[in-house]
């Protein structure tokens, strides 16, 4: 059986091809850039003021008020030795003006202007370039835009940015014993929950789940589905149906796909019978059907391949080590991924490990990744995958 470093390097090794699209600032939220952003101008592309108050030439505690600059004020003003000029934040800073002063430490009087303090040069002037030069990277190719992203993007002149394709993901959840949540469930039946959380987990980290089907564990059945979602997606995530029941007919089904095994079965818990696909540029996931182990092997696997197929700088959840808050003896003999809740700079093993059980997980932000059979002595760092 595969061990989790050999699973994760085979989905990491994927040659993948990658699409690019013209993007509006309004709708890049999430996307990596496919090109570098290089600054078109000096950012501030003008000496301006960092305060409401003055702009003085030379240094002195008087000086006589010969006009004022208001942000957006295009005429240049020029100072004499002396001289002072009313100012407003983000406003253009007249010639020879040696500092500004705050208004706070200033007195008017008519056309006088009186200063606590003498200014010191430079002051609350915010210098042109000083941010960002003519010509500089301010993104590299791969960055993923943020909200401070965009702002920047946008204060930058652009309103289009060149960004990665994101994948087109479809899930089909199989079970003859699953119902849709809001309606009566008959005796033996549960509620089917994987796809709702699964969705909402690749919302979480900005991918679209276009389509979801849900399907009985009937080979022909899921093997059609298969043919229809391989249709359109570029992903196609299964739950269930992939372990070694008799009715669990996933693995078969997407064989007579054409779909390539990539591997199949991870040493680790939960989700062991992890499958990976490929047929041509399409990718399948057939998670376990237990809720803990799908979402985990979302977080562990599928999620660095998405982030993969969209040119994202990033290789899946963020990494951390903290120090457990409490002795934990891991009895599982493979190596595992617990829900756990990092607070306070600490991290807690949750209780409530078994691989159907999802409360602990949604109480949870992370999962404690441990060896088989290794204990973790109070205040050892562990390794912390973060969940958001
Ligand atoms: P399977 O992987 O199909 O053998 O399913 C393993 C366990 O997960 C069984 O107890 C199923 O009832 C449960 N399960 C499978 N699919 C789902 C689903 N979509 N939502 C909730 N539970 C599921
Ligand atoms: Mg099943």
């Amino acid at each position: 059986m595969l061990t989790i470093e050999e699973a994760l390097k085979i989905i990491k090794d994927q040659q993948v091809t990658l699409t690019t699209e013209n993007r509006s600032l309004r709708e890049c939220l999430g996307f990596s850039l496919s090109e570098d952003i290089i600054s078109s101008f000096d950012m501030p592309s003008f000496d301006n003021s960092a305060m409401d108050g003055y702009a003085l030439c030379g240094i002195s505690k008087e000086y006589q008020i010969i006009g004022e600059v208001a942000a957006g004020d295009e005429r240049q003003l020029t100072l004499k030795e002396g001289e002072a000029a009313r100012i407003f934040t983000g406003a253009k800073i007249p010639e020879n003006t040696t500092a500004v002063m705050m208004q706070e430490k200033a007195r008017a009087s008519g056309k006088k202007l009186f200063l606590e303090q003498e200014p010191k040069k430079g002051q609350s002037i915010r210098q042109k370039g000083e941010e960002l030069k003519k010509g500089q990277v301010v993104f590299e190719k791969g960055y993923t835009i943020t909200p401070a992203g965009i702002g920047m993007i946008g204060s930058l002149g652009n309103d289009k940015v060149e960004v990665f394709k994101k994948p087109v993901i479809n899930l089909i959840t199989t079970g003859n014993e699953l119902v849709k949540p809001g309606n009566p469930r008959p005796e033996g039946h549960i509620y089917e929950s994987n796809s709702y959380a699964l969705v909402a987990a690749c919302e979480n980290y900005g991918f679209i789940c276009e389509d979801k089907k849900q399907i009985e564990d009937d080979f022909e059945a899921i093997k059609t589905g298969i043919k229809n979602s391989l249709e359109t997606a570029e992903v196609l995530v299964l739950s269930g149906g992939i372990s070694v029941g008799d009715y669990d007919f996933v693995k078969q089904a997407l064989e007579e796909n054409g779909v390539e095994e990539q591997f199949y079965k991870v040493f680790q818990k939960p989700g062991k019978p992890l499958y990976f696909g490929r047929k041509g540029d399409k990718f399948v996931f057939a998670l376990p059907g237990n809720p803990a182990s799908s979402l985990s092997c979302f977080y562990i696997y599928v999620l660095p391949l998405l982030y993969k197929l969209s040119g994202s700088e990033k290789s899946g959840l963020a990494q951390y080590t903290f120090p457990i808050s409490h002795n934990y003896e891991n009895k599982s003999d493979r190596p595992s991924f617990l829900k756990a809740k990092v607070n306070n700079g600490k991290v807690e093993i949750l209780d409530g490990q078994g691989s159907s059980m999802i409360q602990s997980m949604a109480l949870g932000n992370a999962l404690v990744f441990l060896d088989g059979e290794s204990s973790a002595k109070k205040g050892e760092l562990v390794q912390c995958f973060l969940i958001s």
